[in-house]
């Protein structure tokens, strides 16, 4: 094994761009991902435009899949209250199930190594050596000069090393369908309903995304999805509406719990947390990958640019902070208004009657797009 191979855990949007930029770059590079590509994994699917320029110009833009552009916003208050106001930047969507594999597909044939279906269990730095240890779930110990932290908003690992964030359970649950529907193709669409908020966007092949941040206690009240989808979403017409209207395309949707938006570190255990890992924007945001993208983008750039690892760990963990900081508290603020009667009629209203305070609360979670 190659004693100076970069080891990233986790190869979801962070890990994947990093290990092409740093590949790209002539490392050597070893994703360990948990699962096999291609898979479904709950999303929204809706990317901010501020990472459309940076995938071009490195080719990592998913253009044969032809993208759905997205530039404007609907809003629904839980009574049903509408309305409507242009994203500046827009975005585009897509599945991750196929941007992931393309992804994947790119880092491989620059010759980033996987370990696929298989996870990393510990993390332990070795000061005297100047070494990471990784073990992962079969048993193998794996080492490295430097190791990112690429797994997402939740793994098994984030016990073993401690993470504060963990004495909080979230009231949280994700779930997301494919459908086929008659829906205006350049919109993503948030409909409240009491207890959460229905995103709804085109991705690729006509096929539309339905996504859904949901309370695990209503989950738990109404026994099941389907019942909770019937007594608590579809009080909103809208919702109901769609689900009336639309041709679910799986059996099953997919399912996540416990996702939490507690402030996390940059760097922990002196490892480089990247994506989620490093503290997650509320999903009505719509830039969670963005933001993803963009922190690979960072972590690969301090690795390339410092020999030292403290130099490297200081390099990311400020512009993380530069970059990421206030957008992510002004996400948690902005989630409040969300899923509650009173307040998502007031985020209505705003929309209707300040257009112009609407997008400054947009571009406030959002950032510039980056190169
Ligand atoms: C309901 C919901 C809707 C959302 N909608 C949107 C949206 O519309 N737009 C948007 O921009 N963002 C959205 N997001 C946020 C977005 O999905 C995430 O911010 C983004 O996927 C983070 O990327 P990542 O690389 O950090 O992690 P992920 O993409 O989650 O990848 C992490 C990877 O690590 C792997 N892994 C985990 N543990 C281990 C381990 N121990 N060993 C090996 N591998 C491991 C996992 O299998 C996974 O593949 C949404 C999130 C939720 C919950």
């Amino acid at each position: 094994m190659d004693k100076n191979q970069i080891t990233i855990i986790g190869g979801g949007l962070s890990g994947l761009i990093s290990a092409y930029l740093l590949a790209k770059a002539g490392k050597s590079v070893l994703v360990i991902e948990k699962k096999s590509y291609p898979f479904h994994r709950v999303c929204g699917e809706y990317i901010s435009n501020e990472v459309r320029d940076f995938l071009i110009q490195k080719e990592l833009f998913p253009f044969s899949f032809e993208p759905a552009e997205i530039n404007t916003f609907r809003l629904s208050a839980v009574n049903g209250a509408m309305a409507e106001v242009p994203l500046g930047l827009g975005g585009f969507g897509i599945s991750r199930y196929h941007l992931d594999h393309f992804l994947y597909q790119k880092c491989q044939e620059i010759g980033v190594k996987f370990l696929l279906k298989t996870q990393a269990a510990t993390i332990d730095y070795k000061p005297d050596r100047k070494i990471f240890e990784v073990t992962t779930n079969e048993g193998h110990l794996l080492t490295s000069p430097i190791v990112l932290a690429a797994y997402g908003k939740r793994s098994k690992i984030d016990k073993y090393l401690n993470r504060s964030y963990l004495k909080h359970r979230s009231p949280y649950v994700g779930i997301k369908y494919h459908i086929k529907i008659a829906h205006e193709e350049n919109m993503v669409a948030l409909h409240n309903y009491n207890g959460g908020y229905l995103g709804i966007n085109k991705i690729e092949n006509g096929q539309f995304n339905v996504c859904y941040l949901g309370s695990r206690e209503q989950l738990k009240v109404a026994g099941n999805i389907q019942n909770m989808e019937e007594q608590y979403l579809f009080k909103n017409p809208h919702i109901k509406e769609i689900y009336n209207r639309a041709e679910f395309l799986w059996e099953k949707p997919e399912v996540i719990n416990e996702i939490s938006f507690a402030t996390k570190s940059p760097v922990e255990n002196q490892v480089l947390m990247i994506g989620d890992a490093a503290g997650m924007i509320t999903p009505l945001c719509g830039n969670g990958m963005a933001i993803a993208i963009h922190t690979g983008k960072l972590a690969a750039e301090a690795i390339l640019k410092h020999k030292k690892l403290e130099m490297i760990q200081k390099e990311y963990a400020k512009a993380w902070n530069q970059y990421f900081y206030s957008r992510l508290r002004t996400g948690r603020a902005v989630q409040r208004l969300f899923g509650a009667p009173f307040v998502s009629n007031i985020a209505v209203n705003v929309i209707k009657k300040s257009p112009y305070l609407a997008k400054k609360l947009i571009l406030q979670t959002h950032g510039q797009a980056i190169k």
